[in-house]
């Protein structure tokens, strides 16, 4: 098991392969502020998405769509260790359950924040929605400006990347899906 001992020195180590006085003054305490400032971009891997969405309440005969659009974000690529960040739209078609809507964006940071590619945090955010609501339907679009583009490799600033999830009836119906792009639209 890995201490945080370890990684203060496995960050040490990385900054003697950049600057040859890694005990100057403004890097004498980078290794801790490193791994502080891991604990916030990584903590979704101490959360979970089950207690995230347990708090549901009645959806006394809702039956439309429930769209939380623009919600920023932050991620990290796991291939590059570079910042990944831009909006997620979540939606869903309740049955009988609704949940706090708050919650909608507290799962998109659990998956968000951790070692991520864009596809794989659509993909769970939506299974689950699936999982813990029993919806309709859910439906994740994300768009996001990917850092190891921007600042190395390809070098393109403006390139937007955008994905997406379809479950149940965002999935079978082209009418379900064409209103919650309206939805979306008129939103942002
Ligand atoms: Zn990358």
């Amino acid at each position: 098991m890995t201490t945080r001992k370890d990684a203060e020195e496995a960050v040490f180590t990385l900054l003697t392969y950049l600057d040859s006085q890694p005990n100057r003054e403004g890097l004498k305490d980078t290794p801790r502020r490193v791994i502080d400032s891991w604990d916030e971009v990584f903590a979704g891997y101490k959360s979970d998405a089950e207690s995230i969405l347990q708090a549901t309440f009645n959806a006394e005969g809702y039956d439309g769509i429930v769209l939380l659009s623009n919600i920023e974000f932050h991620s990290t690529c796991e291939h590059h260790l570079q910042p990944f960040s831009g909006k997620a739209h979540v939606a869903y078609i309740p049955v009988d359950r609704i949940v706090g809507i708050s919650k909608l964006a507290r799962i998109v940071d659990h998956h968000a924040l951790r070692l991520q590619n864009q596809e794989r945090i659509t993909n769970d955010v939506a299974n689950d929605l699936v999982q813990h609501l029993n919806p309709l339907g859910a439906a994740v679009i994300i768009q996001a400006s990917h850092g190891c583009m921007r600042c190395r490799g390809v070098k393109k600033q403006n390139a937007l990347m955008t994905t997406s999830a379809m479950r149940g009836v965002f999935f079978d119906k082209q009418e379900a899906r064409n209103e919650l792009m309206q939805l979306i639209e008129n939103a942002s």
